[in-house]
């Protein structure tokens, strides 16, 4: 029996999780757990030293019940119910870092995709109402552009939370925002989002991709505060390179790069591409483009560009592009015609007079 204050117990001090660490998987949810990673935005806090410690007497155990409990709150507080309304190719694909990480899933979309909820243990829900009773920390909206409005308007948020919060993950942003704005309760938080990866380029994971976020609507509460950072962490944890900036902002880069860069790609792919036995890098970087792009529905292009009023412009500079540097080849080709045919000489052409 130990009775005595100078009994020596040698205890194993436990690690107390911090935030970089997922949280502990949910019951029903997948079990693997991700391996720390690197963090780009908040500093992350200095992990504490595991170091074995003397205990003299059984009184003395009480410090660690208590940092055990408080480490279990505080994994409590990370993990979160997630519904992800939309669950096609993106929303399935997040949903697998989600379960991985530990979070509970639950899902709604047009089509019955419970059989592959099941395999990532995601409840799916055909009705919306049953969804929202189950009063997720945080819905989802991973539908198309084109039918985020109408998807939006068919879920009876009143059956939520009072202060649940929505994130969308749509590839434009001004649009979602003041969609979410208007349609919301005002108690309601609102993270308007980007990822700017999807299942073809991020097939090997997250690491340095860029978050695109923007806390819209964060009621000023620490439980409120900590709910959208627990959110904002999920990508933080995976290595995502965090980017915080205006929806705005978000749509007049997006153009450029985003809409540019698919448009391009379907252009490519109307060329009907085939790899050759002499693919040079440049060639096979373009056959990746086609890939890459013309993997995703026409609706998310589509979406791109009615729903981003900097697609137009980009369009017409395009096409601008594409003439001026056929013209440069045709003012050459004129000098070496005019020659040919007025001036009778058959010789080599004089392009100094093409603009570089
Ligand atoms: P998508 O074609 O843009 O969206 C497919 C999803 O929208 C499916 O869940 C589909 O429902 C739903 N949907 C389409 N039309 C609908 C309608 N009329 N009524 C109700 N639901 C409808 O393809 P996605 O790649 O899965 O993209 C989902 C969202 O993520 C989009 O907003 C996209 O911009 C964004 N995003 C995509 C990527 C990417 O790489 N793919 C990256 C970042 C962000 P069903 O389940 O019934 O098919």
């Amino acid at each position: 029996m130990l009775s005595s204050s100078t009994s020596t117990l040698r205890l194993h001090q436990p690690t107390r999780p911090h935030r970089r660490h997922p949280p502990a998987p949910a019951a029903g949810g997948a079990t693997h757990l991700a391996p720390s990673r690197r963090w780009r935005g908040h500093p992350p806090a200095a992990p504490l030293r595991a170091r074995p410690q003397r205990i003299r007497a059984l009184d003395a155990a009480q410090p660690f019940d208590y940092e055990s409990r408080a480490a279990g709150l505080l994994e409590e507080r990370q993990r979160l119910k997630i519904a992800i309304v939309g669950f096609g190719n993106f929303g399935q694909f997040l949903a697998r870092t989600f379960a991985r990480q530990g979070h509970t899933l639950l899902a709604h979309s047009r089509t019955d995709h419970s059989a592959l909820a099941a395999t990532l243990g995601a409840s799916f829900f055909t009705d919306p109402h049953d969804l929202c009773e189950c009063h997720p920390d945080v819905v989802l909206l991973a539908t198309s552009i084109l039918s985020a409005e109408a998807v939006l308007r068919s879920l009876p948020v009143h059956r939520l939370r009072r202060n649940t919060l929505f994130v969308d993950v749509l590839s434009v942003k001004e649009f979602p925002r003041n969609l979410l704005l208007s349609s919301l309760p005002p108690d309601f938080d609102v993270i308007c989002t980007h990822p700017m990866f999807g299942p073809e380029s991020a097939r090997d994971g997250w690491d340095g991709l860029p978050f695109v976020f923007d806390k819209v609507r964060v009621g000023d509460c620490p439980a409120r505060r900590a709910r959208a950072e627990a959110f904002l962490n999920i990508f933080e944890r995976e290595g995502c390179r965090m980017v915080e900036m205006s929806c705005a902002e978000h749509d007049a880069h997006a153009a450029e790069t985003q809409f540019l860069t698919h448009t391009v790609g379907r252009m490519l792919a109307m060329l009907e591409l085939q790899s050759t036995p002499i693919n040079t890098k440049g060639y096979e970087t373009l056959l990746r483009l086609v890939d890459n792009t013309c993997s995703d529905s026409f609706d998310l292009y589509n979406g791109l560009f009615m729903y981003n009023k900097n697609s137009t412009e980009l369009l017409n500079r395009l096409e601008w592009a594409m003439d001026s540097v056929k013209k440069k080849l045709f003012d050459g080709l004129h000098d070496v015609l005019r020659k040919q045919l007025f001036e009778g000489s058959a010789q080599a052409p004089n392009t100094s007079n093409v603009r570089k």
